[in-house]
């Protein structure tokens, strides 16, 4: 694609806006970023991109500056669907996400990774298997690391790994991955799709533009992922906890294996750190796109079992007084909740919570009667979720997640588990799921530590 003098704008100035513009700019391209937050959110990098001549237009979307573009770059958080990108789209303008750009200047196979929940921990799991077998990665995507970034800054890499969220697909045309994976499917996001079906045929892009000679790893317990299966143009494998797939991989007492026609391998882990039947799904995942990628399989094996997990993810934090504490505040949806209380031995004392998403807390119903003993709800979800609830278990409202913490523990005996698993983003009171957990877990800290002093000057027993 020639960017040399081509008007480009790029919209949304986080990480990848800065990267995808840094990009243009390094290509020749005139370039426009425009930011719909203010000045003061954002002053360093405005700084930055200054320096570099490029154009800003801060604090408003101007419908003029998107109509004049030749090419727009969209970024992950920006929905298509905004006034002025519609605009531009019925003028005939050019509009793309920042993964079909990068792909547009990527030779390397891309491995993608989508889904509603577990593509981080999944594409960080595939990246540990590939460096222990030895192969160069780039690991980027949704987390953090855009993929412009190595079309700026790659060298010998031989697989992009890529996480793939469904908002970066409604904007590809040609991006073509080696290998999709597509994990499972659950209702999320629904504030910002119209409804359900919307979403899935977003998350169904990926493998628009992929053939015969490339690979669909998908999950066969999802009963959503099944029915697209058969329209897909891909050699397609599947990964199962349930039945025994003919081609990819099935778990069975302990073990993983790897099946190809009549031709059967199987691996048994001894030990994993992951805990939960969602976290098989993910290790079976990887396991198969490692396979095709020529891994050895003692190597998946040894990164399988000293993969620790990630931060914020089901995160077991410590044992204080034969209570246990997880941080799971990246569970923004129903179904990661679900998941959490399944892999945790009840009595569950749950602090949940936050902005709503628009979705049904009704699924998580059933789990909560049987698992937790006491709710703690904080955050603008409050009510909805204690009407959902109010049936299942005693609730408690907490105004603060300090205040929370303090409830949870007035409630916790030893043998219980306090877990935070908010099924709602955190943007109505931290700037994020990481500061959300962060902060959960200096509460906890803060905890074991006043107890231990207790203990050593003598005034708390029994700990
Ligand atoms: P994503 O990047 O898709 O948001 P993460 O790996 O960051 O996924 O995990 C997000 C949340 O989903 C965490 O609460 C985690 O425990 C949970 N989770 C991880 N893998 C799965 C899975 N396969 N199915 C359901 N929930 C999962």
């Amino acid at each position: 694609m020639e960017l040399h003098n081509k008007k480009t704008l790029v919209v949304g100035l986080g990480v990848t806006g800065v990267a995808t513009s840094l990009f243009l700019k390094e290509r020749g391209a005139r370039v426009t970023v425009s930011e719909q937050r203010d000045r003061e959110a954002i002053l360093p990098t405005i700084q930055q991109l200054s320096t570099q001549g490029v154009e800003l237009e801060i604090g408003t979307h101007r419908r003029e500056t998107f109509l004049n573009a030749d090419l727009i770059v969209v970024s992950p958080g920006v929905p298509l669907d905004i006034a002025p990108l519609q605009a531009a789209h019925e003028r005939g303008v050019e509009i793309i996400s920042e993964i079909e750009l990068a792909s547009r200047y990527i030779q390397k196979p891309i491995i993608a990774v989508t889904g509603t929940n577990g593509k981080t921990t999944t594409v960080n799991l595939i990246a540990e298997i590939f460096k222990a077998a030895g192969k160069k990665i780039f690991l980027g995507g949704n987390v953090g690391n855009p993929l412009i970034e190595y079309v700026l800054h790659g060298h010998d890499e031989e697989y992009i790994i890529a996480e793939i969220s469904s908002f970066q697909l409604e904007g590809i045309h040609t991006f073509k991955p080696f290998i999709s994976v597509l994990l499972n499917l659950h209702h999320d996001h629904l504030d910002r799709y119209d409804s359900y079906n919307d979403y899935i045929t977003a998350k169904a892009r990926l493998f628009t533009n992929q053939s015969t000679e490339d690979y669909a790893v998908l999950n066969a317990d999802d009963p959503e992922i099944e029915k697209m299966s058969s329209a897909l143009n891909t050699t397609t494998l599947y990964f199962s906890g349930k039945r025994r797939v003919p081609n990819g991989c099935y778990y069975e007492n302990h073990h993983v294996y790897f099946t190809h026609g009549t031709a059967q391998t199987s691996l048994r882990f001894d030990h994993l750190y992951l805990q939960g039947n969602h976290n098989l799904h993910n290790i079976m995942a990887a396991a198969v796109v490692s396979k095709l990628c020529g891994c050895p399989e003692e190597k998946i094996q040894y990164a399988v079992e000293h993969f620790k997990g990630l931060p914020h993810r089901l995160e077991f934090l410590q044992e204080v007084n034969k209570i246990k504490f997880y941080n799971d505040s990246k569970a923004t949806n129903v179904s990661s909740v679900a998941r959490a209380l399944e892999a945790l031995t009840p009595p569950v004392i749950l602090i949940a919570g936050g902005k709503d998403k628009g979705g049904d807390y009704g699924p998580l119903t059933p789990l909560i009667k049987e698992k937790v003993k006491t709710l703690i709800l904080i955050g603008e979800a409050t009510k909805k979720m204690s009407q959902a609830f109010q049936a299942a278990t005693t609730i408690i409202e907490a105004e603060t997640l300090e205040e929370a913490f303090r409830r949870s523990l007035e409630q916790a005996t030893p043998g219980d588990t306090i877990l935070l698993s908010p099924a709602c983003s955190s943007f109505d009171m931290f700037a994020d799921y990481k500061e959300r957990g962060n902060v959960f877990r200096a509460l906890v800290d803060s905890h074991a530590h006043t107890l231990h002093k207790g203990m050593n000057n003598g005034t708390t027993q029994n700990i």
